[in-house]
């Protein structure tokens, strides 16, 4: 039988990102990506009720593992701010707004006139695969930055026009798919976990 890992998510942007830096990793090799669209029914909604992005991924993983009989992949991950303690965090999806353009207004608005040395950022991933039953791989991944005072770049998705990466002089939104997938928080973690993977086949039926 063929392997199969389901993405659990519906967010186009992780699906995109996810399946770039799964395809041809070694340790999937002769693994099939399916979205929660390819099963061609409805899996359930599930509510992110965790305190920390660890504790979000696991609970989507598990849900849709069991939902599915698949392994599934959920990825849980935001932006941390520090002059807004933390804010939006595990929220960062739900925050001020319905939209990604509406959520980076207004947190360069909340951000009006704080200096350049206190507007230190990270985004934040956790990424878990769950196997029918309970068995888990876990990994997490952090990306170091800075907020912008104006949104750049029309690449990626979410906070990526108001996020600079200091080193590159560009926002990750300037950045190309590939550049962000060499150095996102979504890269690194998904770097930690493949390894890790493969032990979940033998555990699952
Ligand atoms: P969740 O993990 O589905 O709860 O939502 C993650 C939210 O964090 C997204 O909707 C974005 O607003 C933000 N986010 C996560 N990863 C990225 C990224 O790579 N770039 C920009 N925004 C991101």
């Amino acid at each position: 039988m063929t392997a199969r890992l389901l993405l659990a998510t519906s967010n186009p942007g992780k699906v995109v990102e996810l399946r770039a830096l799964l395809s041809g990793h070694s340790d999937l090799a002769g693994v099939t990506l399916l979205t929660p669209l390819d099963l061609g029914r409805p899996l359930p909604e599930v509510a992110e009720i965790g305190t920390t992005f660890a504790e979000n991924a696991r609970i989507k993983a598990l849900a849709l593992a069991n939902a599915s009989g698949l392994i599934a992949l959920a990825d849980d991950s935001g932006l941390c701010v520090d002059a807004l303690g933390g804010d939006p965090g595990v929220r960062s999806a739900r925050w001020a707004g319905p939209t990604d353009a509406d959520r980076a207004a207004a947190l360069l608005e909340r951000l009006r006139g704080v200096p350049a040395s206190e507007r230190m950022a990270r985004f934040v991933c956790a990424a878990c695969a769950a196997a029918p039953g309970g068995a888990l791989a876990e990994a997490e991944g952090v990306c170091e930055g800075m907020i912008t005072e104006a949104p750049r770049g029309r690449a990626g998705f979410g906070y990526d026009p108001v996020f600079l990466l200091p080193a590159f002089g560009r926002t990750m939104a300037e950045l190309s798919p590939d550049e962000k997938n060499r150095i996102s928080h979504r890269a690194r973690a998904i770097a930690a976990l493949t390894p890790r993977l493969r032990e979940l086949w033998k555990k699952a039926p």
